[in-house]
C-alpha cells in the first residue's frame, strides 16, 4: 500500500498515512483542518545507475512486440496524411472547376 504524506493547512501538522490510491485523508487528526497531499516520487528515482541499466535491459529484451507498435501507429499516421492530401487536392481540384464554371457561365 502506497504512502502519503500530509500537511495540514491550518497547525502544518505533517504525517503520513497509509491507504489505498483512491482514498483521501481530508481531515486534520489534530485540528480537524484542511489537508494538503504532498508527494513523493519515491517510486520514479532510480538509485545509482546499474539499476537503470539492468531495468532498461530488461524492459528492452520483452519489449520487441511493444516496439511494433509505434511503427504500426506511424504507419497509419502516414496513410491518414495521403488521405488528407489526396482531399485536400480533390477540394482544390473541385474549387478551380467550380470558378471556371461560373466564370464562363457568367461570361455567356
Ligand atoms: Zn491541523
Amino acid at each position: 500500500m502506497p504512502t502519503y504524506e500530509y500537511k495540514c493547512l491550518e497547525c502544518e501538522h505533517v504525517f503520513e498515512e497509509f491507504h489505498s490510491a483512491n482514498e483521501t485523508r481530508e481531515e486534520c487528526p489534530r485540528c480537524g483542518g484542511r489537508l494538503r497531499r504532498l508527494f513523493h516520487p519515491v517510486g520514479v528515482i532510480f538509485k545509482g545507475s546499474g539499476f537503470y541499466t539492468t531495468d532498461y535491459k530488461k524492459s528492452s529484451d520483452n519489449g520487441g512486440e511493444k516496439a511494433l507498435t509505434p511503427g504500426k501507429l506511424e504507419e497509419g499516421f502516414e496513410m491518414m496524411k495521403d488521405d488528407l492530401r489526396e482531399r485536400r487536392e480533390k477540394e482544390k481540384k473541385e474549387k478551380q472547376e467550380e470558378k471556371a464554371s461560373s466564370h464562363s457561365s457568367s461570361q455567356s
